[in-house]
């Protein structure tokens, strides 16, 4: 999931995606045209609606439309969890720790939109460094300095 992002909502008129205000205050020191941009696409509360775009399976729960719950299984369970607790494996495949998937809120498909050369050239800039300060930040944590 980006954090330039959040889908919004679907309506007739298409979909409305809802720009992060990180992402908006980001683009506007990288960019002098996206006020300009954003003016003419974008309402005040930040919202764009986008009308290009396609449903993808979702990623996170691979079109189930539920995960288990993460704290039950995102340390990674081995096999000696389930022998030696036959109920737990018992109720972990048969879906009682199952939750709602939070990326798809439970539709089994994610929204991809397609936004226009301009932004998208603006949302993949913002995510390359996001990425790369996330990475920096893990490598800090891991060197201890
Ligand atoms: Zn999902």
């Amino acid at each position: 999931m980006s954090e330039a992002f959040t889908h919004i909502s679907s309506d007739s008129s298409g979909h409305v995606i809802m720009l992060s205000e990180k992402f908006v205050e980001w683009a506007e020191n990288e960019s002098e045209l996206f006020s300009d941009y954003a003016e003419k696409l974008i309402d005040k509360d930040d919202k764009i609606h986008i009308s290009k775009g396609e449903f993808e399976v979702c990623e996170t729960c691979r079109g189930l439309g539920t995960v288990v719950h993460p704290a039950i299984d995102s340390q990674g369970l081995t096999q000696e969890d389930f022998q030696e607790d036959p109920e737990f494996r018992e109720d972990y495949f048969t879906g009682k720790y199952d939750i709602q998937c939070p990326d798809c809120n439970g539709l089994r498909v994610t929204f991809k939109p397609v936004f226009d050369e301009f932004l998208k050239e603006l949302i993949n800039k913002f995510e390359n460094e996001e990425y790369q300060y996330a990475l920096e930040l893990a490598r800090e944590r891991y060197y201890g300095y």
